[in-house]
């Protein structure tokens, strides 16, 4: 990259007078001018580089510009930029059909979205209207969007101040061993009594009052939190002894970020809704959906869907799509990520928790792994309180300026780092991020008691 600090300058002063950006106090952020991207690295217009270890957002599964997606691109926008969503279109079709036939059991009908908070949305719409009741049960420690629905069944702060009156919206414990809320000592106590904690809920809350619960097959944002064994299947079946619409949440496990097309392939578990965005087209162009089984389409299939999208199924997005999935199927990214996700970073993180005594649990699958960072390793008191900003938040403040410092972009939330990198992204290009992770654990480390 050649250094350009006077563009750079340009950008920054027009980002700051006009931007308006997502979840922050505006005059608080400092936003990095990015200059250009490609594979697994970013720089500046001061010419450094970073190693994508958050892959934007949890997003480009297939790393930045990958030439054969930009010019399905190029060449969609050459033929048909845009078409509205009443046609059918080429990319559309192909889109779905690629998807269709690797979503699990018989979600074979997509809605196209225009991301993960609206693909939420809709699922939850099709859940009440299918079942003709009016609640959803979500989960603590989850993340489903920013719109006001997705958002009110979110499960972490980012809900407080959109909260309207929960709006049928009733929040349960999932399992997460390491924080149990049920006293478990082992994953099957934990299993066995969460399970036993969402029947109760359901109890008290009126079965015939509950139209979906949704939950992220393994939350992302809110720590990559693997379920245990046979609690996805557990919820399946309290979900159809109920007559409850079970919607999994793929928009950030999706996509082979967790080693598989879909992580509810993983616990052999087929839910009646699943989203999917990110991902899906690595958020080359926006795009998310919802894949639906058959008997939730048969419910539309006489009567309306009462809901749309001016661009749902946008060709752009669905020409990306179509081209991302069959890179990943033709270059066998998914496997890749399987395979280093074991060999390579399960094993590193693991070496690096047994020298930092900062790292309280490592955990995750693929390319989807979280670093919880602690106090004390005995009590696991988080490196900074839950929610923490300002100064609370300073030992993660500073074991992030760390990583960037030598050249590293890490996943950041609350106490946990998440080494999220693309799926494709190379094992050297892997050891010198976790190179990079071991010297700012180190700072993280100098808070620890
Ligand atoms: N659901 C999950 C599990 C997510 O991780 C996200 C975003 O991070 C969303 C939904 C919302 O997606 P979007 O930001 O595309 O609206």
């Amino acid at each position: 990259p050649q250094p350009n600090p006077q563009a750079g300058a340009a950008v920054k002063a027009a980002d700051r007078a006009h931007v308006f950006h997502s979840w922050s106090a505006q005059e608080l952020i400092d936003p990095l001018a990015v200059a250009g991207a490609e594979g697994s690295y970013f720089w500046d217009y001061e010419g450094k580089r970073y190693l994508d270890f958050s892959s934007g957002l949890v997003y480009t599964n297939i790393g930045y510009q990958h030439p054969k997606v930009v010019a399905a691109i190029q060449e969609q926008a050459a033929r048909m930029t845009t078409f509205a969503p009443a046609f059918a279109v080429e990319a559309r079709s192909e889109a779905a059909r690629l998807i269709a036939e690797r979503t699990p059991g018989d979600l074979d009908k997509i809605f196209f979205t225009n991301g993960g908070a609206d693909a939420v949305e809709h699922a939850l719409r099709m859940a009440r209207l299918h079942t003709g009741r009016p609640k959803v049960l979500s989960a603590y420690r989850s993340y489903h969007g920013g719109t006001q629905q997705a958002v009110n069944v979110t499960g972490d702060p980012r809900r407080w101040a959109s909260d309207s009156g929960t709006a049928g919206v009733v929040h349960f414990w999932a399992p997460f061993l390491y924080r149990s809320r049920f006293y478990a000592e082992t994953e099957e106590q934990e299993c066995a009594r969460a399970l036993e904690h969402l029947e109760t809920t359901i109890a008290f809350e009126g079965p015939g009052t509950i139209a979906a619960i949704v939950l992220e097959t393994i939350p992302g944002t809110a720590g990559i939190m693997m379920p245990p064994a046979g609690y996805l299947a557990g919820v399946r079946e309290i979900c159809d002894k109920h007559g409850i619409v079970f919607v999994l949440d793929e928009v950030m496990a999706g996509f082979g970020r967790t080693g598989t097309w879909f992580a509810a392939g993983l616990y052999d578990v087929v839910p009646d809704l699943m989203t999917f965005a990110k991902g899906v087209n690595s958020g080359y162009v926006p795009l998310g959906g919802v894949a639906i089984s058959a008997e939730i389409a048969a419910t539309f299939a006489e009567r309306p869907y009462p809901g749309g999208l001016t661009y749902s199924g946008h060709p752009l997005a669905c020409a990306a799509a179509v081209a991302t999935i069959n890179v990943m199927a033709e270059e066998g990214v998914v496997e890749h990520a399987a395979r280093l996700g074991a060999e390579v970073v399960e094993p590193a993180l693991r070496e690096l928790a047994e020298r930092h005594p900062s790292v309280g649990e490592v955990r995750g699958t693929g390319m989807f792994w979280a670093l919880e960072l602690v106090k004390d390793r005995e009590t696991r008191e988080p490196l900074v309180p839950y929610n923490a900003t300002g100064q609370a938040a300073a030992p993660m403040s500073a074991f992030a300026a760390s990583a960037k410092a030598h050249g590293l972009w890490p996943f950041v939330n609350m106490n946990r780092t998440h080494v999220v990198p693309p799926c494709n992204i190379t094992e050297a290009e892997l050891k010198e991020g976790l190179a990079a992770l071991d010297t700012a654990l180190s700072v993280a480390d100098e808070y620890t008691r």
